[in-house]
């Protein structure tokens, strides 16, 4: 059994982008204090953070220093090496685990461990090789989608290929990589809706899920977030279920998103699983009892987990790159803050890219069209889609 670290406590935090930021601010909000690490000083997270430190994840003097200042440990990012994880987990409680991240870093990995529990994925192949990639085109057929095994976010890293043309610029891309780097191909599932649940599991095993969430994406990026999912109570609950399993298969302790493709027949497939808050989460901030982030601190810290309960329809718009002048400047500025059941959230980032995540807008409506009628009014805004990242996107 894990013990109970009541308020007054510290935890640790490892990441401090927007989802480390957003924990922070749920932490101190219940009286506890946060230790942020993330090697980035500018990272959104240092600002609202009691201690932070900002050396390289390798650095020991730092990890001695990290685990002697807290309770218990959380993460923000998936990608935290893992042997940090594993030697701090042997001094505190770490949610979720080295273990778990082993298997979720790696997106060859996670499809094998889901696929051999028979959980429905699309069928995927290892590509490391020109030859290795021929016989992923000759077993899988079109369209497919390459994406690095690891490191990817936001589309990021990621190959459509509709024909055998596509293929040849990937080939030439294969023959120049070094040694080691690793792809997965995934068939492409043709999906009407793509949808996500969020899971929260404790140590003793007792879970949490929230209600489906309908995502939409631009570019491989989310653009925008509905809850209620607009599918029938059977569809709903299956994806919850399906969620919930693969959560408890992978004995995760922690917040897991679940991302989810539906097809036209109502099938759903598992896109991948988040250990961790997630953007499409977001709306939990502003529409639920207890949020996704609170959860978080009610797990890391042995607390009773709290209710799921959705206390309105909600539509969550991220506002990528400078999109975020639609509400810090002029009339925007004005409208948004004047839109009944708009909440505005900024993460305080310094520096603009084209497609990155600035903050997001949720509004909620006692009906979900509503909701969604005044995203759709605030998107006319500045609708013009993220440019791509910096590895071509389909
Ligand atoms: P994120 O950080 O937004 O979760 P990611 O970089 O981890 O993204 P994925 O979630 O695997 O990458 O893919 C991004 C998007 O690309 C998906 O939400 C979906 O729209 C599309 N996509 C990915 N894999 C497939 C697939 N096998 N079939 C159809 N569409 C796919
Ligand atoms: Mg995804």
């Amino acid at each position: 059994m894990q013990p109970i670290f009541e308020p007054g406590s510290t935890i640790g935090v490892l990441g401090g982008g927007q989802l480390g930021a957003m924990f922070t601010e749920a932490a101190r909000c219940m009286g506890y204090q946060a230790v942020v690490w993330d090697p980035d000083p500018n990272a959104p997270a240092h600002r609202v953070a009691d201690q932070s430190l900002s050396t390289p994840f390798t650095d020991h003097e730092t990890r001695e220093r990290f685990v002697e200042m807290v309770q218990a440990i959380t993460l923000e990012w998936e990608n935290i090496p893992t042997d940090l994880c594993e030697w701090l987990e042997q001094r505190r409680p770490l949610r979720p685990s080295g273990a778990i991240l082993r298997v979720l870093q790696d997106r060859l990995e996670q499809k094998q461990f889901l696929s051999s529990l028979s959980l429905p994925v699309a069928e995927f192949a290892e590509v490391q090789s020109g030859q290795q990639l021929h016989h992923a085109v000759n077993r899988l057929g079109f369209p497919l989608i390459c994406k690095t095994a690891r490191n990817g976010y936001d589309g990021k890293g990621q190959w459509l290929f509709r024909q055998p043309s596509d293929v040849t610029q990937f080939e030439q891309i294969l023959a120049t990589i070094s040694s080691g780097a690793r792809w997965i191909a995934e068939q492409y599932i043709p999906f009407v809706r793509e949808l996500s649940v969020l899971v929260v599991r404790s140590a003793s095993g007792e879970t949490r899920v929230y209600p489906v969430v309908e995502n939409r994406h631009e570019q491989g990026v989310l653009r925008v977030s509905l809850v209620p999912a607009p599918i029938s109570s059977l569809d709903a609950e299956t994806a919850r279920e399906l969620s919930v399993g693969a959560v408890v298969a992978l004995q995760g302790v922690g917040v897991f998103c679940v991302e989810l493709f539906q097809i036209q027949d109502g099938r759903l497939y598992i896109n991948e699983i988040a250990p961790r808050p997630h953007n499409s989460g977001h709306y939990t901030l502003d529409a639920c009892t207890v949020s996704q982030f609170e959860q978080q601190v009610r797990v890391t810290c042995g607390l009773p987990l709290g209710e799921v309960r959705l206390l309105s329809a909600a539509a969550m718009v991220n506002l990528l790159g400078d999109e975020i002048a639609a509400v810090t400047s002029g009339q925007g500025c004005r409208e948004i803050f004047s839109t009944p059941g708009a909440s505005v959230h900024l993460y305080g980032k310094r520096v603009i890219r084209p497609g990155r995540k600035m903050g997001h807008v949720t509004f909620t409506a006692s009906d979900a069209e509503i909701a969604v009628a005044s995203a759709q009014h605030f998107m006319s805004l500045f609708h013009n889609p993220p440019s791509a990242g910096p590895v071509p996107y389909r």
